[in-house]
């Protein structure tokens, strides 16, 4: 039985995690959960999961949740009431929570940074979903997982793919560690996108773009900010930041390849030229299950992939011009330092005032720009 801490229990990865433990009663038992404001939903999960302890990051929330819960029907009430907390604290806590094994980092954006770092600190095993806590943070976060023995687990379906393939080489030992170690002969990543919404766009239309357009995913079900991170492409200019990092692998030696499909979810060339792919459905249960399980594998009844019901795997070169946000990621990421952090903060605040529709979609890569040049938009 492992014991699993969710931070961002409330979003896409967070739902998507309790599935599983829901699933697979016998392996995992949720003993944290943390949230932003979904109370309501917080309050099922804490009656189907019965955790230890339950952070909401803001803390003027916490009366109100301890009121539902306490005017919940007898028979609905915790067995246990939870230790409430609340504010980055509280989420600290959370994350740092004594009788957990391993924590999921589901929250969104940098503000998962502290939280996953406290994770680390209290020696945790992770499951990174948040990936902007690499782009924002590397230079703190590796140093800081070598310190305290945590083993990073990649989530993103992607870096799940070049994880995976990377346990039937030589250096498997040296991949599990995943803290930025050069991984001998791994020659060339090869990360697929799927393109985001607009994939099938004319360039001169997106000018026109909105907030429901950039928000519909066509082949992923995500949250709403890396849902239009993948319509931006800057979901995968941040993944050739995350992949450099977990994998200590030459930015010049990562290549994004466009795969409408998304079945084959990244691939790896080796020393001999020999190249390694992981394929599924496109369901992030998979590289989260993969994570809670490693280095095991469990048996489920989840829907089989048929390679004749798919049909066919397509391949094309991104377009840059189309897409600027690609190249503004290699570039902060081969300046390194903290660039990449000037990218993601940039980035989440460009996304953000685009859902606000303070901004147009064209907008986003400008912003990002203008911050990396160190100037207004
Ligand atoms: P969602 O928007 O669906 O969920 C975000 C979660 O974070 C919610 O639980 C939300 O709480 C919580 N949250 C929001 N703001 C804060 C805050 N300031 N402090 C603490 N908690 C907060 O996001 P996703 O699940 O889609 O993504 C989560 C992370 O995983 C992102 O970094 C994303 O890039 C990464 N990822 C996601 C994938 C996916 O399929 N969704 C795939 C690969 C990576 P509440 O809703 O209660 O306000």
């Amino acid at each position: 039985m492992k014991a699993i801490s969710v931070l961002g229990s409330t979003g896409s990865i967070g739902t998507q995690t309790l599935q599983i433990a829901e699933e697979f009663p016998e392996q995992f038992k949720v003993v944290a959960l943390t949230a932003g404001k979904n109370i309501a939903l917080v309050i099922e999960q804490i009656k189907r999961h019965q955790p230890e302890v339950v952070a909401l990051s803001n803390t003027s929330l916490l009366p109100e949740l301890e009121q539902r819960l306490k005017a919940l029907p007898k028979e609905q009430q915790p067995n246990k009431f939870p230790k409430l907390v609340g504010g980055p604290d509280g989420l600290n806590v959370a994350a740092s929570w004594e009788s957990a094994d391993l924590v999921v980092t589901g929250i969104v954006g940098c503000a998962g940074l502290l939280p996953t770092l406290a994770a680390i600190r209290s020696g945790k095993d992770l499951a990174l979903a948040n990936k902007e806590t690499l782009i924002a943070a590397a230079p703190v976060v590796l140093p800081e997982l070598k310190k305290s023995g945590s083993r990073l687990l990649p989530a993103d379906s992607e870096h799940s793919a070049i994880f995976q393939c990377l346990q039937g080489t030589p250096w498997a030992e040296n991949a599990r560690l995943s803290t930025g170690i050069p991984t001998p002969g791994l020659r060339r990543i090869q990360l697929t996108a799927s393109g985001g919404a607009f994939r099938d766009w004319p360039a001169k239309d997106l000018a026109k773009a909105t907030v429901a357009d950039a928000t519909s995913h066509p082949n992923w079900s995500m949250g709403r900010k890396i849902t239009v991170d993948s319509a931006t492409l800057m979901n995968k200019g941040l993944e050739v930041i995350e992949a450099h990092y977990l994998f200590g692998i030459d930015y010049n030696e990562i290549e994004i390849v466009i795969h409408p499909q998304s079945i084959i979810h990244s691939m790896i060339e080796l020393a001999d030229s020999s190249v390694l792919a992981q394929l599924g459905w496109p369901d992030m249960k998979l590289p989260i299950l993969y994570c809670l399980s490693w280095p095991n594998r469990l048996e489920t009844p989840w829907r089989r992939l048929s390679l004749t019901e798919v049909g066919e795997l397509s391949f094309r070169s991104p377009d840059n011009e189309k897409y600027p946000c690609m190249e503004l990621a290699y570039a902060a990421g081969g300046i390194g330092g903290t660039m990449p952090a000037v990218l993601n903060a940039a980035n989440e605040e460009a996304v953000a005032q685009f859902l606000n529709e303070k901004i147009s979609f064209l907008d986003i890569p400008k912003a990002i720009e203008a911050a990396q040049r160190n100037e207004n938009l």
